[in-house]
């Protein structure tokens, strides 16, 4: 089904020490929304939201400068910095748009297809993903590294789009649809296909940061990776299920094996298997039990129902009290 009101567009952008990439960022977008409002694809009213996620640089006063200047910009300031996911959780909650647009404050994403990504909810698409088509513009490491961490998610049975990180376009249902899910440990990239709705792919290339350093350090990447993996599946518990049964069942092989032996008056010293026996199990139980621990503090974190974030001031929204 084909939509006809030309819709109010929301570009949800998270900022944590982004005052390098903000004024060209600001430009950018402004540019890309002016010229979709030109040719009658998105409404008037369409506005660039900018969640600073606790930012230790100027950030928030850029922000809070450009909202002052331009009705078409929003600026929402948490109490301090959640990370990536929930800031842009933030931002999906604020936004009362009819489409809302999330992206990286980089530019790391091409801009430019976002018209392709308003025409395909005009054609009918609930959720469109952006999509990587390259990335050279990645270093080597930074290449491997993200798609061991596709696969390994894929192993895992976490379903997601691959090469997609967060830009994206939700419809307003969808959006409301994400924002219903109320576990407290948010994977974006794989809640949002277990929404459904009628979704489609626009594709790009992967630029390099057009300023400033990247925010991901392979210390959040992996902590990022085992979110998605523990909050999505439980497939680590049944991999460890089925290593124990394994196991056990080679044990009892091995005990036959033994009685055997004693009454052959075979017996050997044993001394090294009987180490790297102990070594091994001994291994294997405090990583099934560390694999355990984790879900169990998944399970005492979620109990508490912990609000996600605070905000402290959403200026230049008509909803603004502050
Ligand atoms: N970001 C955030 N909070 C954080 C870390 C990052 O809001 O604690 C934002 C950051 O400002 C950027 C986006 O998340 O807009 C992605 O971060 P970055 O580009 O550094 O990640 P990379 O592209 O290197 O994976
Ligand atoms: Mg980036």
């Amino acid at each position: 089904m084909t939509k006809q009101m030309t819709p109010i567009l929301a570009i949800v952008v998270p900022c944590y020490n982004e005052s390098e990439v903000f004024p060209l960022c600001l430009r950018e977008l402004s540019a890309v929304m002016a010229g979709m409002v030109g040719n009658g694809l998105i409404a008037g009213n369409s506005y660039l939201l900018f969640v600073d996620d606790g930012s230790k640089d100027d950030s928030w006063a850029q922000i809070e400068a450009a909202c002052r200047g331009n009705g078409h910009v929003q600026g929402l300031k948490l109490s301090r910095n959640k990370g990536h996911q929930l800031a842009l959780l933030a931002g999906l909650a604020a936004a009362d748009a009819d489409i809302i647009v999330s992206i990286d404050a980089d530019l790391q994403d091409d801009i430019s297809v976002i018209p392709d990504m308003v025409k395909a909810y005009l054609a009918g698409s609930d959720i469109v993903y952006g999509v990587r088509g390259s990335r050279d513009a990645d270093s080597g490491f930074k290449r491997v590294t993200a798609e061991g961490f596709y696969k390994v998610m894929g192993l895992m049975g976490v379903q997601q789009v691959f090469n997609h990180a967060d830009f994206r376009l939700l419809s307003r249902r969808a959006c409301a649809a994400l924002l219903s899910y109320r576990e407290q440990n948010i994977y974006l990239r794989g809640l949002v296909p277990l929404i459904g709705f009628t979704s489609s792919c626009v594709y790009y290339d992967r630029a390099e940061r057009a300023a400033g350093e990247s925010k991901y350090p392979l210390k959040k990447m992996i902590a990022l990776a085992l979110e998605g993996i523990t909050s999505l599946t439980v497939t680590p518990l049944r991999i460890i299920a089925t290593l124990g049964l394994s196991i056990s069942a080679l044990s009892m092989v091995a005990t036959v094996y033994s009685i055997v032996m004693k009454y052959t008056g075979k017996t050997v010293e044993g001394w090294t298997s009987v180490m790297i026996a102990i070594f091994f199990m001994g291994g294997v139980q405090m990583l099934s039990l560390g694999i355990i621990g984790e879900y169990v503090g998944k399970i005492y974190m979620e109990t508490k129902g912990r609000p996600k974030f605070f905000v402290e001031k959403h200026v230049g929204s008509l909803r603004d009290a502050s």
